[in-house]
């Protein structure tokens, strides 16, 4: 059985036509990092909200750890579901001392041991020698490692964190996912994050749990989702892709395309037109002049600084959206010329 278990579980808000979260099944394992990573109103922060324990499901069933915390007779109440809660904007207490802060999280505890367990958090989060500032006195992303502190100080059964990240700007950003991810793996937490941000998702979950409209479109690891996405949605959501539909040739390989025949990774089981195909733009390669399966014309060209993104279109069909593809920067790429690639098979994959 699952460290946490949702079954079935639906939220209907009163005065409402439609579910937030429409009878979605998830299991997370002990000391996972999981991801709820979709648009706005998909449902993530209501996902959340009922693990807690701030809300309440209309229908199924929540277990955390042995203890069933949400079914149709039973609710027990956030502070004891073990639950350590990180707010998108931290919500430090300003008139306490940081070690106060996190000292607050321990209020069940014996006093002689809240000031050695808030001393040994601090230290876990590397503020060890910021205990007696206050929080107006320190940075952002400092702010953020007391938060998870005081989360992590009275060792929660799991960690929940709501849009962790969207406080802080770029730079620093990247360096808290980091932070962030080693904190949770040395204090060996279950932590299950909010994001809406596919790079935040990508860089710090074991597992990934794409959401649209209330429903789970594909629970998948970074890796996979981006290779096998299950269908356009989770495809498009995650990094750029190039949707193309066409009919399956008899030989159930390959894909008849209006940039010409795709070939599939592996032979489908039967004959079927509509069938839709993503590939990555890095499945496809360029290569010299006229020696590529594909050509097109070239309509744009941006610089990422670690590749550059060609839109391409197809001398054949003019009129459809171009194909976004990278090519290595070092490649002199004028913008209507002709360029020749390649697609890899292995980065082609049929979705829904
Ligand atoms: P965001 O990224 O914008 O926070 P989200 O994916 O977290 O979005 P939720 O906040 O879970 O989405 O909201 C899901 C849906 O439920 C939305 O359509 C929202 O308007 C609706 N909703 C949320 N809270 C309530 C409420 N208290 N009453 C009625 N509808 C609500």
């Amino acid at each position: 059985m699952s460290f946490i278990q949702l079954e079935q579980v639906t939220k209907l808000f009163s005065g409402t036509q439609k579910p937030a979260v429409d009878a979605i099944n998830l299991n997370i394992e002990r000391g996972e990092i999981i991801t709820l990573l979709g648009p706005s109103g998909c449902g993530k922060t209501t996902t959340l909200r009922m693990l807690a324990g701030f809300e309440q499901p209309s229908t199924g069933k929540i277990t955390i750890g042995e203890q069933v915390v949400y079914d149709n007779s039973n609710a027990i109440p956030p502070e004891k579901r073990g639950i350590g809660m990180v707010f998108q904007d931290y919500a430090l207490f300003p008139h306490l001392t940081i070690e106060k802060n996190v000292m607050f999280g321990l209020n069940k505890w014996k006093s002689k041991d809240r000031k050695a367990r808030a001393r040994e958090v601090l230290e876990l989060v590397g503020l060890g020698d910021f205990a007696q500032r206050f929080p107006s006195e320190i940075s952002g992303g400092q702010q953020q490692r007391v938060a998870l502190a005081r989360a992590l100080a009275p060792r929660p059964h799991v960690v929940l964190m709501d849009e962790p990240f969207s406080n802080l700007d770029a730079g620093l950003r990247e360096k808290m996912r980091y932070d962030v991810t080693n904190i949770l793996r040395k204090a060996n937490t279950t932590a299950i994050i909010v994001t809406h941000d596919q790079k935040d998702a990508f860089a710090v979950s074991d597992r990934v749990v794409v959401m649209k409209d209330g429903v789970i479109q594909q629970v998948a690891s970074p890796r996979e989702m981006y290779r096998c996405p299950k269908n356009c949605f989770v495809a498009q959501f995650v990094g750029k892709t190039n949707l193309l539909t066409g009919e399956l040739d008899k030989d159930l390989k390959h894909v008849r395309t209006s940039i010409g025949k795709v070939c599939l990774p592996v032979a489908l089981n039967e004959i079927s037109d509509n069938i839709k195909v993503s590939i990555r733009p890095e499945g496809c390669q360029i290569v010299a002049a006229g020696a590529g399966n594909y050509s097109g014309h070239v309509e744009r060209v941006t610089y990422s600084g670690e590749y550059q993104e060609l839109y391409v279109n197809f001398q054949q069909n003019k009129t459809s959206e171009p194909m976004v593809i990278y090519a290595p920067i070092e490649e002199n790429i004028e913008v209507g010329s002709v360029v020749s690639f390649n697609i890899k098979t292995d980065l082609v994959c049929v979705v829904e």
